[in-house]
């Protein structure tokens, strides 16, 4: 009786050890570019600062001085997800969902190597965010 061993399971675990170097290698380049990117953006944002003197550029510089804050806001929020991930291959934790502790899966992890949910919880907490803000709107 030896026929009760289920195969599907093997399926169900698809991150070899070359698909996470592979993954690994994406996010150690991602990290590069976001990094460079910011302190690109820091020297510009300072340049554009000093030279503005008028009340209404430094007001729109003020305004675009913000609109980087944000960028590199989110663009730092990136480098740690990234640096999480990273961290996650390292202690062989990446590739499962923080919420249901499912695997995330191949397909999604190749198109979103920083994700930490699996698309289920990933829809549900993007659903629960969309009701919230149109909530706000109303
Ligand atoms: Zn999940």
């Amino acid at each position: 009786m030896a026929s009760t061993t289920k195969t599907v399971e093997l399926e169900s675990n698809p991150l070899t050890s070359m698909d996470l170097q592979e993954i690994q290698e994406t996010l150690f380049l991602k990290r590069k570019a976001l990094s460079e990117n910011s302190i690109q953006l820091m020297q510009k944002t300072e340049h554009s600062r000093s030279n503005h003197s008028d009340l209404v550029d430094k007001a729109s510089a003020e305004e675009e001085f913000r609109m980087k804050l944000r960028t590199q806001t989110l663009e730092q929020n990136l480098i740690r997800d990234i640096d999480n991930a990273l961290q996650n291959i390292k202690n062989g934790e990446f590739g499962y969902c923080e919420l249901c502790g499912n695997e995330i899966g191949k397909k999604r992890l190749q198109a979103h190597p920083m994700a930490t949910h699996c698309i289920e919880c990933k829809t549900t907490s993007e659903m629960k965010q969309g009701y919230r803000t149109s909530g706000k709107l109303l």
